[in-house]
């Protein structure tokens, strides 16, 4: 979901040349992929801060979409989920995917190639089998101590 401020526009190579404190509510939101990796249920290691994914998906995504089902209200309705910003990013990122765009653009790495900036397609990674659309298992369908069992080894 995108934010309707219809005032603001994405500029030419915004992620290359505006720091992320600098970035408008539409720049922001178009450094996401929608690969939807970052609404997977995950387990980690207290002491180690080892983080492992699993395919079990938060109780509000879509799987048909790889879309949060209420993107406006998804913190008052899911308590652990992040609400990204330029000022929490530098705690978060360590558990991030590797491909993520915030993640990649607050280390100072090039967005994926399948990115949508970069395709100029808003699908492109659904298309390039770069997201989580129609791989996942609801949260609601599984009992919480068996999510060892849905860890999955490559994230992609
Ligand atoms: S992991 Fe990053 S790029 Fe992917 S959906 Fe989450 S915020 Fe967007
Ligand atoms: S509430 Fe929405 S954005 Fe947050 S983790 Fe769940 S599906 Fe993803």
């Amino acid at each position: 979901m995108k934010n309707l401020n219809t005032t603001q526009s994405i500029r030419p190579n915004f992620w290359k040349e505006i720091d992320m404190t600098e970035m408008n509510k539409l720049e922001w939101e178009a450094l996401c992929d929608g690969c939807g990796k970052c609404c997977l249920l995950k387990l980690e290691d207290e002491d180690t801060n080892d983080v492992k994914f699993t395919n079990v998906a938060c109780k509000l995504f879509d799987d048909n979409t790889c879309l949060c089902q209420n993107y406006a209200l998804r913190k008052q309705m899911v308590s652990g989920c992040v609400v990204l910003t330029p000022e929490n990013i530098e705690r978060i990122a360590y558990w991030m995917p590797s491909t993520c765009g915030y993640k990649r653009i607050f280390e100072g790495q090039p967005l994926m190639e399948w990115h949508p900036l970069i395709t100029g397609n808003p699908n492109s990674a659904h298309i390039t089998n770069n997201s989580f659309k129609n791989k996942t298992v609801p949260e609601y369908d599984i009992d919480e101590a068996d999510l060892e069992n849905y860890i999955i080894q490559d994230l992609g």
